[in-house]
């Protein structure tokens, strides 16, 4: 079998030099200036400028259900985010026919803003990257538990991590055998896990990247599927590039387990942090919900398992009580008998 990744154009450059306010306002004002054009008027979500007049109108946009495309829903939490030079209201509702969990209304500019890289230095991203070292290696044991063949003509397993972000998680894939390549829209993380790691990665969305169908034996996908705006047709994207048989394994907040949070900061606490993350996080999926999702898609769940917190911040009173939240999670797992914290999920292409 022919390797999937060979022929890659390899890592993309790009410089990145203006002042990071400007190429986000120029970066948004372009898209603003597109959807105009698109639809020949001023789309009626478009309100007035931000305060500062440094940035273009914040435009939102309402969506169906991704999971069952129903338009009936309830409140589930609300929080106020700062959004450049201002705070805005947040609503993250649930679907009244399936459950679902979404932003709703959401940023119209979300994927422009969350492409704009660089706002991370590479001390953040390798923190963030040692704090999540124990959390990959978990989860490269429980694919190693349900894919054990290599496959192509280097007898080496292909894995492609989507969303692969700073590629930690590629390299340690790659230092247990496997042939691994990323895709990942954010120029500055494609290059850094090109100049870092010297591995490949498809710099481009999801939806647009060009993978040879069925050739893959593994894929995985991190922290993504809460930050897509159609979380459907990414993962049957995924599946037509997996083989038939190939594993998928996923990692996402669950819905739960953010409204567990927001409760805790927000009215016990009484702390302004945002729980749900609303400007980047769009959907939050629970077990039930992801399972109906992975049957739509093709998917059959192999193993569901509740990941531990990472502790990145450096400080010992939030690593602590994120320990305190982890065990009353574990508590109430037990007596649930449900998944409720961040969730980890590890399914097989069905056929
Ligand atoms: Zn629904």
């Amino acid at each position: 079998m022919s390797r999937p990744f060979a022929g890659l154009p390899g890592t993309l450059y790009d410089h990145h030099d203006d002042h990071e306010t400007h190429r986000i306002a120029r970066i948004l004002s372009m898209k603003t200036v597109c959807q105009k054009q698109k639809n020949h008027e001023i789309p009626a979500a478009i309100g007035p400028a931000s305060p500062s007049g440094k940035y273009p109108p914040v435009r939102w946009e309402t969506v169906p259900c991704n999971l069952c495309g129903a338009e009936d829903t309830e409140l589930y939490h609300q929080e106020r985010l700062v959004y450049f030079d201002q705070e805005l209201n947040f609503q993250i509702v649930r679907c009244r026919k399936c459950s679902l969990v979404y932003t709703n209304p959401r940023l119209a500019d979300y994927n422009a803003l969350y492409l704009c890289d660089g706002s991370y230095s590479v001390k953040q991203i390798e923190d963030h990257a040692s704090a999540k070292a124990t959390v990959f290696a978990k989860a490269m044991d429980e694919i190693e538990r349900w894919h054990a063949t290599p496959t192509n003509s280097a007898g080496r397993a292909s894995l492609l991590d989507v969303g692969c972000g700073s590629g930690h998680f590629m390299a340690m894939a790659r230092n247990r055998g496997y042939d691994v390549c990323g895709i990942e829209p954010a120029k500055t993380w494609a290059r850094y896990v090109g100049e870092t790691f010297g591995l490949p990665v498809i710099n481009a969305n999801i939806l647009d990247a060009k993978v040879v169908a069925e050739s893959i034996d593994v894929m995985t996908a991190w922290d993504v599927i809460e930050h897509v705006d159609d979380p459907k047709a990414v993962l049957g994207q995924c599946v037509t590039w997996l083989r038939p048989g190939g594993v998928m394994a996923l990692r996402f907040p669950s819905a739960t387990y953010q409204k567990f949070k927001g409760v805790l900061l927000n009215q016990v606490f009484r702390t302004k942090h945002s729980a749900f993350g609303a400007t980047m996080h769009l959907y939050f999926f629970n077990e039930d919900t992801f399972r109906q999702m992975a049957h739509d898609v093709g998917l059959e769940i192999l193993a569901v398992k509740t990941t531990p917190m990472e502790m990145n911040t450096g400080s010992s009173l939030i690593n602590g009580a994120k320990r305190c939240v982890g065990l009353a999670l574990s508590a109430a797992e037990l007596l649930s008998r449900r998944h409720l914290g961040n969730l980890e999920i590890f399914c097989r292409k069905s056929g």
